[in-house]
C-alpha cells in the first residue's frame, strides 16, 4: 500500500482496522514474491473464489494500493481476462511509462481502468488518457471539480446524506460503465505519492 495521508480512505480504514492492514500487507508480500504464471494463478484463484463463493459479478481491484510494476500490471490483466464474466474496475495513480504501456497492451474488455487524477498529477493523468485512447477512463479527486472537464459526474458518495442507497457501487455502477467520475475530498489537500515502478 502506498498512501499515507488522512485524505486516503484506505489509510483511515487500516488505521482503525489493524487486522485489515495485516491482510493487505500479507497480500502485497505474496504478490511481490512471485511472478508470471504463478502470480496469475494466485489472482485467478481469488477471482474465482469471489465469483463462486460470494456470487460476485463486479470486482473492485486495488481498493488499497496500486500497480507496483509493469510485470504485475501484465499479470493482473491476464488474470482478469481468465474470468470474463466478472467486470473489474480499478483506479491508478501510477503513470510510469512501462506500467501504463503494459495495461494498454494487456487490458481485456472486462476491465474498466481509470486514471485517478488530482491537483498534483492532473497533467500526467490527462496525457496518459490521451496517449492510450479508449484504455483509460478519467476520474478526479479533489475539494472541487477541475475546470475544463464538463462531463465529470459526482460519485453519489459526495452527497452521503442524500444518497444512502446509491452509495453502493453495485447500485450506482457509474464506474463500471467507465463514466468520468468526480470524488469530493474533505479536509486536507491531496498529496498522495504515485506507485513505484520496477
Ligand atoms: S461513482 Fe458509483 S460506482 Fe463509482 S465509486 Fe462512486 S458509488 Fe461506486
Amino acid at each position: 500500500m502506498d498512501c499515507g495521508t488522512p485524505v486516503c480512505y484506505a489509510w483511515r480504514l487500516t488505521r482503525f482496522r489493524p487486522a485489515a492492514a495485516k491482510v493487505l500487507e500479507h497480500n502485497m508480500k505474496l504478490l511481490k514474491s512471485c511472478s508470471g504464471q504463478d502470480r496469475v494463478d494466485i489472482l485467478v484463484r481469488e477471482f474465482l473464489r469471489f465469483k463462486y463463493g460470494d456470487g460476485g459479478k463486479f470486482y473492485r481491484l486495488h481498493w488499497s494500493g496500486d500497480f507496483f510494476s509493469a510485470a504485475y500490471a501484465r499479470d493482473l490483466m491476464e488474470a482478469c481476462a481468465k474470468v470474463p464474466d466478472v467486470t473489474f474496475w480499478n483506479f491508478t495513480r501510477n503513470f510510469s511509462e512501462p506500467v501504463v504501456a503494459a495495461i494498454a497492451e494487456h487490458k481485456p474488455g472486462n476491465v474498466v481502468q481509470y486514471v485517478s487524477a488530482d491537483e498534483v498529477n492532473l497533467e500526467q493523468a490527462v496525457k496518459t488518457t490521451e496517449k492510450f485512447p479508449g484504455t483509460f477512463k478519467f476520474s478526479y479527486m479533489g475539494a472541487c471539480k477541475p475546470e475544463g472537464f464538463p462531463g465529470l459526474k459526482d460519485c453519489p458518495a459526495n452527497f452521503p446524506h442524500k444518497n444512502a442507497i446509491e452509495f453502493m457501487c453495485s447500485k450506482c455502477r457509474m464506474c463500471l460503465k467507465g463514466r468520468p467520475v468526480f470524488f469530493r475530498t474533505r479536509g486536507a489537500g491531496v498529496k498522495q505519492k504515485t506507485g513505484e515502478d520496477k
